[in-house]
């Protein structure tokens, strides 16, 4: 956490006195870790105090601020605060009692404006005066903390020890965990370590933690923040910068799959959808189809299994099976663009290739091709998968699918 130290007093500015409160402070907040980024002087003036109130609000989670509460006119430091920040400020009943022991005690008699030390923020922390009359605040607002002291180093000084440090050292204590996981898919964890690994060594918040499962690779960035908004602006930064040089791969945040996405995507363009599966026979449209409410999208699909079916039923011409192959990438152009004419839909996907164990048509196992056909275009990548002939079946149904996001992301 850092800090901004505002003294008030147009005494200050006059240099009539030494800014001593800003170095007590410093000094203090130093040792409890608390990082101070700037020292602002400003006079009794509310029209230049909200300004250094707003300007510090921006750039400090904490604003500490010392003088102007005490019961004269030109005392304005919590006035003007409980009006940049939309705060009332109600009277404190310890305080009000304080204040007038304090005139039994010194024998003087208690005025009305000297009730006005008794008003604090709505809602602060109250910090007794234990050597004079207007207690210090402290109030978490929007983000923010707001720190109230008054301007006497001889009642500043100990009440920040007797009661602030301590209110500073459990906000740092309520520091919370917010987290965000990145989702990655076509690359290998080492890969995306390799070419993160400066960031990640760089970082302490956030922290950068790499996960691979099944195929896929997860980042968690995971930021200390007690404000949400401050640890979320943290993630964004830390997100732009890895998203720079890993950005074509990743796909999601979170809980996001690679088949909700492309499905999300396709919904956004109002496009339907069709498949032709060959060597996934049916795992691509079972995923599909785990998807509620998808039937407004999703046609069907033909599991095109023998090269009978992907001639007679999807028109894939024999010529091209018997030169090139049912494992191809004319064939799996051909299929998806066919499933799409048959079935009447924008989008067409269709797989086709070599499970395993045996080679087929002396390709590898492993050997995929899967054609996507989107409004009357089509293209076919070709996959190298390796693992048994489970994994090479449902590795190919996620590049399906990550294809398919990607391709419509781009368009
Ligand atoms: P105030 O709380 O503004 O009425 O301040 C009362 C008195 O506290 C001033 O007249 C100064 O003597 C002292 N004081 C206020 N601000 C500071 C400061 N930043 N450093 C040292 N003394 C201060
Ligand atoms: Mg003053």
């Amino acid at each position: 956490m850092n800090a901004e130290i505002i003294a008030v007093g147009t005494e200050l500015l006059l240099g009539q006195i030494l800014n001593t409160n800003a170095k007590f402070l410093s000094q203090k907040l130093a040792a409890i870790g608390v990082d101070v980024y700037y020292q602002t002087v400003v006079g009794d003036n509310a029209g230049r105090l909200r300004e250094a109130i707003e300007i510090a609000r921006k750039r400090a989670d904490i604003l500490i601020f010392t003088g102007g509460l005490g019961p004269t006119k030109d005392d304005l430091t919590k006035e003007t605060i409980a009006l940049s920040i939309g705060s009332e400020l109600v009277y404190d009943e310890a305080a009000l009692h304080s204040i007038a022991e304090y005139y039994k005690r010194t024998g003087r008699t208690f005025t009305e404006n000297n009730k006005k030390q008794a008003l604090v923020l709505e809602g602060a922390a109250v910090f007794p005066n234990d050597h004079g009359m207007a207690p210090g605040m402290g109030l978490h607002k929007e983000g923010n903390v707001y720190i109230l002291l008054p301007g006497p180093p001889k009642e500043m000084n100990p009440m920040y020890v007797s009661y602030v440090e301590s209110f500073l050292m459990k906000l740092a204590s309520e520091e919370k965990l917010h987290s965000r996981v990145l989702r990655f898919f076509g690359i290998g964890e080492s890969q995306l370590e390799d070419t993160i690994q400066d960031l990640i060594d760089a970082q302490t918040n956030p922290t950068i933690a790499p996960l691979a499962s099944e195929g896929e690779v997860t980042l968690r960035l995971t930021a200390k923040h007690a404000s949400e908004e401050q640890a979320s602006s943290l993630l964004d930064e830390t997100e732009q910068n890895i998203l720079q040089r890993v950005g074509e791969f990743f796909y999601g945040y979170n809980n996001d799959s690679l088949h909700t996405k492309a499905i999300a995507a396709l919904r956004k363009k109002g496009y339907t959808l069709s498949c032709a599966e060959s060597l996934t026979g049916g795992l691509f449209g079972e995923k599909v189809t785990e998807i509620a409410g998808v039937s407004s999208l999703f046609k069907g699909g033909v599991i095109c299994y023998s090269n009978e079916v992907k001639q007679n039923v999807l028109q894939v011409p024999p010529q091209v099976l018997a030169s090139e192959g049912a494992v191809s990438e004319a064939c799996a152009i051909h299929l998806a663009e066919n499933v799409c004419t048959l079935m009447k839909t924008d989008v067409g996907i269709s797989f086709t290739g070599v499970a395993g164990p045996d080679l087929q048509e002396g390709k590898q196992p492993g050997t995929v091709f899967i054609g996507i056909s989107v409004a009357g275009t089509a293209f076919a990548v070709e996959l190298k998968l390796g693992g048994s002939r489970l994994l090479v079946r449902e590795r190919a149904v996620k590049y399906g699918f990550y294809h398919l996001y990607k391709k419509l992301e781009e368009l």
